[in-house]
């Protein structure tokens, strides 16, 4: 008989996957994470992200953002050193500043806030046939992705994307039921070559393989802005520190609904704001 290719993460797989923090360590140790995010309007979802990446146990921290968020980020996560764009408001890619190339980087999360401009989507063109290592993909990143489907091949192997169920449609079409939504999800993780974390209550998380991980933890709590954000920042925490992208998946997405479920222990699901998952973030 095959396996059936569906799982439930529970405490104890989540236990199993997280990694000690090494005695003898820096912050090299635990890499360098890069997070595009932001523009102007939208720089909340570049303080979310950048919050919960820190909050996630990345070494070093770089945030790009349009430069209208360049005081924004400095100031509000003096933890995280900002790239400014070349451009004011939207994100270009270029740099005022001298810096490594994004493929220098442990990791890349890409999305939150960035809006759909054609400069950010000649960004993405440009950006990702450069890239070789699996990056976290949200958000306006995905919109863009739906819109140019032929970047979707260019995405680097085993690359986790996370659409909410309205981005999933874009990206594949309307489904009938729970049923077709997982058989539209099975083959485009095959298609494409990456994980996909399907967010919602039970967030589905495809492997390319084709198995099926469904979370237990969240609450409808959740269910309210910035929360996709905090779960770019910690997927890119956990891809900087080493974690393969099924791992970070499945690990990242108990903890963020954890998290959440902590706050509505402490103050009910009702008052939940997105930066208060990050403050209950717990890596134990
Ligand atoms: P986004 O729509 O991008 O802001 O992402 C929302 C986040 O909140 C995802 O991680 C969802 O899994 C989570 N979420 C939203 N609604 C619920 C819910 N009713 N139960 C559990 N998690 C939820
Ligand atoms: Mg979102």
């Amino acid at each position: 008989l095959a396996p059936t290719p569906y799982y439930y993460t529970q405490p104890q797989e989540a236990r199993l996957l997280l990694r000690k923090r090494e005695r003898y360590s820096n912050k090299g140790t635990f890499g360098h994470a890069l997070l595009l995010v932001g523009s102007h309007g939208k720089m909340g979802a570049a303080v979310l992200s950048a919050r919960a990446c820190l909050r996630s146990g990345v070494g070093l921290l770089t945030v790009q953002v349009p430069r209208c968020g360049y005081g924004i980020i400095q100031t509000s996560v003096p933890e995280a050193m900002c790239l400014p764009d070349g451009h004011q408001n939207v994100l270009t890619g270029s740099s005022e500043i001298e810096g490594p190339p994004p493929s220098e980087y442990s990791s890349i999360g890409i999305g939150p806030g960035i809006g759909k401009a054609p400069e950010t989507l000649a960004m993405l063109k440009t950006l990702l046939p450069t890239l070789k290592k699996p990056i976290v993909v949200d958000a306006d990143a995905l919109n863009l992705l739906s819109e140019n489907r032929e970047l979707l091949s260019k995405l680097p192997k085993n690359s986790i994307l996370t659409p909410h169920p309205k981005e999933f449609e874009r990206l594949t079409k309307k489904w009938d039921d729970d049923y077709q939504k997982l058989e539209l999800l099975r083959e485009f993780v095959k298609t494409y070559n990456v994980v996909v974390v399907l967010k919602g209550a039970y967030s589905a998380i495809a492997t390319p393989e084709g198995d099926i991980h469904f979370n237990s933890t969240g609450n409808p709590g959740l269910s309210t802005g910035g929360t996709g954000d905090v779960l770019t920042g910690i997927l890119t925490a956990l891809l900087a520190q080493g974690y393969d992208p099924v791992e970070a998946a499945v690990l990242g997405v108990f903890a963020h609904g954890l998290a959440g479920d902590r706050v509505a222990e402490e103050r009910g699901p009702i008052g939940m704001i997105a930066s208060d998952v990050i403050d209950a973030l717990r890596w134990t």
